[in-house]
């Protein structure tokens, strides 16, 4: 992903990023960071950018001649989100950060001494951001803050990948306490369960802990949480219909935005995936109002949902599946003995191997730490993983090593990672891909009684 920051003080930008995670995802080209110097765009011949305010008021305004070019310059012809950090801007948070973090490329403009002229921000932003309610001098710092926020949800940014999952505001709940050596600090002594090795109990002081710190500090994010747990409960009445969103919503991974009766709108925190459940039609009617413009992919339980969402949204059907989930929480036997997590060297096998995925999304998912290999004979014979929407799927192996339970044992193998995490694991099979539906149902899986649509806005971009 790549950062434009347009600022008078680009000597600000490598001094607040260049160092730590983000200085290493920059020298490991995960991330770029481009600081603009907005006063190399004017066309005063004394290098001014700023002048006095019309209407008079104390301190100075920077002109729209040098923003504008300088934006021009860097966006190069293209549309990009631009934010302007500012005082009077909608407040950044986690979620924003989570929206953010799906743009290829971004501008932020820093103000400075009193702002920027009001007519190259009409001009030029889409976003008007700020990092709190509190005046500061100028924009960088705040550029800079989002970028770390940003920076640090990316595929391979944070070396493990379930610290950002884990941290606070990613369910709503801010994180539990936590401790390092020595046990015993000024007479303070580490709570003993964490010393137990009981990793069960450990996971519930850990989750009590956030619930009551949540409830205590933010009172707010805690109706949030609430709100999920209550839905989560009742879709468990009907578990193998409902596992797509009673793991969304679980794994922190979803926001309800519209919730009465049985029905139910879920959309991830990018905005670009929602899930859809409608008890009635006059429900139905109400979700399809609120899905985000943003929204590239829906998944619904119901067909009229999906007839709706083609007639009036402009989305096409590009798979009906089958659910199926695995309800038990024991490990399986994995009967194949060289399956390991895939990583950089290993995108170029999976991109050229699987042709139903863009080329950029295996990428991300390799990333995201979200596929395993098979290796055979030195080299990689075959791939699984999770997709972004937390299902199983993506099974390949190649055609001189079928037959052999590789495909069996990769499954297997996603499926005790999933349990590891905390997760119930599910996958979608299209209808008419038998084999794939014999193995999963081999491997414990169960079905659902009904099939699944998933919609796509755009041909190109549904790589699922
Ligand atoms: N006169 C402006 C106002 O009252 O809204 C404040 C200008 S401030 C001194 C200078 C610049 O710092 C702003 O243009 C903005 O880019 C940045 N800035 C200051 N506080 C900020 C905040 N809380 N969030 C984001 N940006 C901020």
């Amino acid at each position: 992903m790549k950062f434009h920051i347009l600022t008078l003080f680009p000597e600000m930008v490598p001094a607040g990023l260049g160092a730590s995670v983000i200085g290493r995802a920059i020298e490991r080209k995960l991330i770029e960071v481009n600081a603009v110097n907005i006063r190399d765009y004017t066309s005063d011949r004394h290098g001014s950018v700023d002048d006095y305010t019309y209407g008079g008021g104390a301190g100075m305004l920077l002109q729209a001649q040098p923003v504008f070019d300088a934006h021009r310059a860097v966006a190069g012809g293209k549309t990009l989100r631009t934010i302007y950090v500012t005082p009077q801007g909608k407040p950044f948070n986690q979620r924003l950060a989570q929206e953010l973090a799906r743009e290829r490329e971004l501008i932020f403009l820093c103000g400075h001494y009193e702002g920027i002229d009001e007519r190259v921000l009409e001009e030029v932003v889409t976003d008007y951001v700020s990092v709190g309610d509190y005046v500061l001098t100028g924009g960088e710092l705040p550029a800079m803050v989002m970028v770390d926020a940003i920076a640090r949800l990316l595929p391979g940014v944070l070396g493990n990948q379930t610290s950002a999952h884990r941290e606070s505001f990613h369910n709503d709940l801010l994180e539990y306490p936590q401790y390092t050596r020595p046990e015993e600090w000024r007479g303070r002594r580490v709570p003993p369960v964490l010393l137990s090795g009981n990793r069960k109990r450990i996971e519930e002081w850990r989750l009590n802990q956030a619930r009551e710190r949540t409830e205590r500090i933010r009172p707010d994010l805690y109706q949030r949480y609430l709100q999920k747990e209550e839905a989560i409960r009742r879709l468990a009445r009907k578990k193998r219909n409902n596992i797509h969103l009673m793991e969304t919503l679980a794994r922190g991974d979803g926001e309800i935005l519209y919730e009465r009766g049985d029905s139910l709108l879920v959309c991830n925190p990018g905005c670009d995936f929602c899930l859809i459940e409608a008890g009635e039609r006059e429900d139905a009617q109400a979700m399809l109002s609120l899905i985000p413009q943003s929204c590239e992919l829906v998944l619904t339980g119901q067909r009229f949902v999906a007839e709706m969402l083609c007639a009036h949204l402009g989305f096409f059907v590009f798979h009906e599946c089958h659910q199926l989930c695995f309800t038990r929480r024991e490990a399986l036997p994995v009967r194949y003995g060289d399956i390991r997590e895939l990583g950089e060297a290993d995108i170029a096998y999976v991109q050229e191997r699987y042709r139903l995925l863009q080329p950029r999304y295996a990428k991300e998912r390799i990333r995201a730490g979200a596929m395993y290999g098979a290796f055979a004979e030195g080299r990689q014979v075959g791939f699984a993983g999770i997709h972004e929407d937390g299902s199983m799927g993506m099974l390949y192996v190649d055609e001189e090593f079928r037959g052999r339970g590789i495909g069996a044992a990769l499954e297997a193998y996603v499926i005790n990672r999933e349990l590891e995490a905390g997760h119930i694991p599910y996958a979608h099979v299209a209808v008419g891909n038998e084999d794939s539906l014999r193995l999963q149902e081999k491997l414990g899986l169960y079905r659902a009684d009904r099939t699944v649509w998933w919609l796509g806005r755009d041909p190109e971009s549904c790589g699922k």
